[in-house]
């Protein structure tokens, strides 16, 4: 499937989102993610193509792509993503993933980890768009107050009193103090972490050494950033 670059928004220092009209229509479910295909010249080991969450909700039509970007130490492809201009055409393909929500509870935990907000995006804005009768609590761990989607995310946690958001900056980590100070029911929610690998399995073995059943958790994890927290 083609996908034409229609705008690159700039979302924080290190992180940039890229929009692209599909040549068809694209049915996806918030929280899947698809493949992108780059040739480009001199590839590196890591090769033309990547996996990303869609950040964006199916009612904007467009697909939105969010990235983050380490401009010394980057990948060829991540350099060839970044250097897409307007117009520009790239392949997408194999649209995938369980990380959508599945209605068998309706209190919701959302753990994300930087860029690891992606799917949480889309999940947020159909959340709203279809005004569904959950009741989500965000924790967003951060770095620094350099938080991609900070508008979008407090104009929805603003707008709707369903939607609760902690963001929780460096030296402070996710952990199991501030879970069970901020959810009521911690038992009877059910629990999607998307992150950098090494966040995920850390909040994982936070929740089952809590005794959350692993059947009510549900992980996406990022495997090019395994090497950062
Ligand atoms: C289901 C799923 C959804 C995903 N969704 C997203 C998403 O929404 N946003 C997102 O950003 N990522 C997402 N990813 C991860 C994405 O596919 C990439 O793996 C990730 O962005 C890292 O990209 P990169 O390998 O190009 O490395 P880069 O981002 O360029 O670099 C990451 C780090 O890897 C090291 N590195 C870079 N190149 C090399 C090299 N050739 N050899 C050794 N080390 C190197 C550097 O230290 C660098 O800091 C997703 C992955 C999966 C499986």
């Amino acid at each position: 499937m083609k996908l034409t670059l229609i705008k690159k928004i700039k979302e924080s220092k290190d992180s940039f989102s890229f929009i692209f009209k599909s040549e068809k229509e694209l049915l996806w479910k918030p929280g899947q993610c698809i493949f992108y295909k780059i040739p480009h010249e001199n590839p590196d080991d890591r090769g033309t193509t990547r996996p990303f969450s869609i950040s964006s909700a199916p009612f904007e039509k467009n697909i939105m792509l969010t990235s983050k970007f380490d401009f010394e130490k980057g990948s060829s492809f991540k350099r060839a993503l970044f250097a897409l201009k307007e117009g520009d055409m790239v392949e997408a393909f194999d649209l995938r993933g369980n990380f959508v929500i599945k209605n068998s509870k309706n209190k919701l935990v959302f753990l994300a980890g930087g860029v690891g907000i992606t799917p949480f995006r889309s999940i947020l804005l159909d959340l709203e768009y279809k005004r569904k009768d959950l009741e989500v609590t965000l924790f967003y761990g951060n770095k620094d107050n350099d938080i991609i989607f900070k508008d979008t995310l407090d104009k929805l946690a603003n707008n709707h009193d369903w939607l609760n958001i902690h963001y929780i900056l460096e030296p402070q980590f996710i952990d199991s103090d501030i879970l069970r100070k901020h959810i009521k029911d911690l038992y009877n929610c059910f629990y999607f972490i998307s992150g950098p690998l090494k966040m995920v399995q850390i909040m994982k073995e936070m929740l089952l050494k809590m005794n959350i059943e692993s059947k009510n958790i549900i992980e996406d994890y990022f495997p090019g950033y395994s090497d950062k927290k």
